[in-house]
């Protein structure tokens, strides 16, 4: 695994992250909506959404998801009738005329290419789609849907609550491999969902130097981030969206 920078951008007041390693694709269009005004917390998802739509894509239709901390994803040919808005935890499409979006708070967004095929994806796992597997399930789908390969894709794990911050209770804990717990904080178990998560692309053939991860905690750069675990119900968002040029 190796690890990408953050570039800070704007656009229209927007601040966002782009990531170098997706940066490096030129048919793809990437970002990271960080903590910044113009998306306060309370921001109505509709005007989030247009507002998305407006700076960084006005010829493609804006997708996104209603999340349920489950394992479905959700796969948008060129053959189906598009709708705004899908009930899943990921998403992967080989359209242009679209781009996709996650919304995270702590939780890990993962940013898929696969070069050949030309398809991208993106995942919203937290302990829960962790569990469930819904990376492998997202990387099995693309291979099923549209022939891609494992060795194929270039996998980007974004910003997420690092296994620092994120405690969680011993009965969710012994659901999990202990090689991805983190138990500094007096023994009390630390999940780190990108190992937890690195082991499911590494079961789908995905080559470990094509994988980058930010390194970044929600928790702990309050400067950049919105927190569920920090803000609680008043928690705004981060989101994550692709597209294909
Ligand atoms: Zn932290």
């Amino acid at each position: 695994m190796r690890s990408s920078d953050l570039v800070v951008r704007l656009i229209e007041g927007i601040k966002w992250l782009s990531f170098p390693p997706l940066e490096a694709y030129p048919f793809i269009l990437h970002g990271f909506i960080i903590k910044n005004q113009i998306f306060p917390p309370d921001v109505k998802t509709k005007e989030a959404e247009k507002l998305l739509q407006k700076a960084f894509s006005q010829k493609r239709r804006l997708v996104s998801l209603s999340q349920i901390h489950q394992d479905g994803c959700v796969i948008i040919t060129s053959k189906d009738k598009l709708k705004r808005r899908y009930k899943g935890d990921a998403l992967l499409t080989d359209r242009d005329d679209i781009f996709i979006s996650v919304w995270v708070a702590d939780c890990l967004s993962i940013f898929l290419v696969e070069e050949r095929r030309r398809v991208v994806g993106l995942v919203h796992a937290g302990w829960r789609g962790t569990l469930l597997g819904i990376l492998r399930r997202t990387i099995e789908a693309a291979k099923g849907q549209f022939g891609c390969e494992g060795g194929d894709f270039t996998v980007l794990f974004g910003p997420c609550i690092g296994s620092c911050c994120y405690q969680i209770s011993d009965d969710v804990a012994i659901l999990f491999d202990e090689e991805c717990m983190n138990r500094a904080q007096n023994g009390k178990p630390g999940l780190d969902l990108i190992c937890a998560n690195l082991k499911q692309l590494m079961s789908c053939g995905v080559k470990r130097d094509r994988i980058f991860v930010t390194g970044k905690c929600t928790f702990c750069d309050e400067k950049l981030f919105h927190s569920y675990r920090r803000e609680k119900e008043n928690a705004g968002r981060m989101i994550g969206f692709m597209g294909l040029r």
